[in-house]
């Protein structure tokens, strides 16, 4: 742990994305309080380049030959990222079903894990809950949604009765039946109120996202599915809501912007300032309003839920079927639609282990995986 003032030890895992390249923005505008000992990243060289430079890391891990690294910087692969003796806080905003080995790692290790990555808590909650009990790591979410429940929660010290997880219902929440078949990559793009990585913005817009949600939800807070309740609120700023046995309902509310729960995984348990982050103009507001989602529409949302109820490795084909899906829809292979198809085609063909070991888990995504590659051979 750092000690007094001394800033905390990010290892940030997939910088390059989304949600790491929010969080470096964090450590610029906070240096005295955060400190990045080491990133990773997949693809994307140049801006990784850029990042070491800027950031001065001690280790550097990314896809392809370690050649060419400044003095100092060291090369690790991901797992000795996770796992360094130096490291305070593990960020995990690898996207997809490759973020669950490093998670795993940062778990045992002992470490305090801020997770983005949900496939790997939808994929192998169970493992991850027990391993971080037994190992006392600590499982910090970084996104708005178990963000929001975790700080309802927090000082509550009775059983809640019931979880109320909000979707801004994506670009497409008013789109007709017939309509939605056209939808196009650069569409679903468009998210209308937040800004994230291509994966999860597609997830948004077929709701499978919220599905995802509602496993992690119900793995991190120890809820059955039947009292974790999902409702549209389009405007994005209530993150999520917990209702409790008295019949109070607690919201968190903020502007849409991912540095809000990234900042509270970082600085739990305090409240750290950041002067960037935009603060809510009530004399701005006019309405806050919600819908009930509309399954024969958005048809993902149920699906997720019910493998999320089924259990055993139906989420690890649920989110490598879906993670190929989605890379064939960003390629203009298949229609918007198609994803649902592709992806219950894949739960349909399964054929579930209950309480599965690691190792069964990856075998089953994988298995989805190479299942939906094969159905969209042709297309
Ligand atoms: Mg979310």
């Amino acid at each position: 742990m750092a000690l007094n003032n001394s800033p905390v030890k990010l290892a940030v895992l997939g910088s390059t994305g989304s949600i790491g390249q929010q969080t470096l923005d964090i450590v610029r505008t906070l240096p005295e309080k955060f400190k990045v000992i080491s990133l990773s990243a997949g693809q994307n060289r140049k801006l990784l380049e850029e990042q070491i430079t800027e950031f001065k890391p001690w280790f550097v891990y990314y896809q392809g030959k370690p050649e060419k690294l400044p003095a100092g910087v060291k090369f690790l692969v991901p797992e000795e990222i996770s796992t360094h003796p130096d490291t305070d806080i593990v960020v995990n905003a690898i996207s997809g079903t490759a973020g669950l080995n490093p998670a795993l790692a940062a778990i045992r290790a002992g470490k305090k894990v801020a997770l983005s990555n949900k496939e790997s808590i939808v994929m192998a909650g169970e493992i991850l809950i027990r391993e971080a009990k037994r190992n006392k790591a600590k499982i910090l979410p970084v996104d708005s949604e178990p963000s929001a429940i975790w700080q309802c929660l927090r000082g509550e010290k009775q059983k809640a009765k019931r979880l109320i997880i909000t979707a801004s219902g994506g670009p497409f929440l008013h789109y007709s039946a017939t309509k939605m078949k056209t939808i196009t990559a650069a569409q679903a793009l468009k998210h209308p109120s937040w800004r994230m990585g291509k994966k999860i913005t597609i997830d948004s817009a077929t709701l499978m996202n919220k599905g995802l949600e509602v496993i992690e939800a119900h793995w991190l807070f120890d809820f059955p599915f039947e009292d974790i309740k999902v409702v549209i609120h389009p405007q994005s700023i209530i993150h999520s809501m917990v209702e409790f046995q008295d019949g109070a309902t607690k919201a968190q509310l903020s502007l849409p912007d991912m540095r809000f729960p990234i900042m509270y995984a970082l600085s739990y348990p305090q409240r750290l300032v950041n002067p960037q982050l935009p603060r809510l103009d009530w004399d701005t507001i006019d309405k806050l309003t919600f819908e009930v989602p509309d399954s024969k529409r958005f048809p993902c949302l149920k699906l997720a839920i019910e493998a999320g109820k089924q259990g055993g490795t139906y989420p690890a084909v649920l989110c490598g079927a879906d993670e190929i899906a989605v890379e064939a829809f960003l390629a203009g292979r298949i229609n918007f639609t198609d994803i649902f198809s592709l992806v219950e085609k894949a739960l349909s063909k399964h054929k579930n282990t209950d309480h599965p070991a690691l190792e069964e888990i990856i075998t089953a995504a994988d298995w989805a995986k190479n299942l939906t590659r094969k159905l969209l051979v042709g297309k």
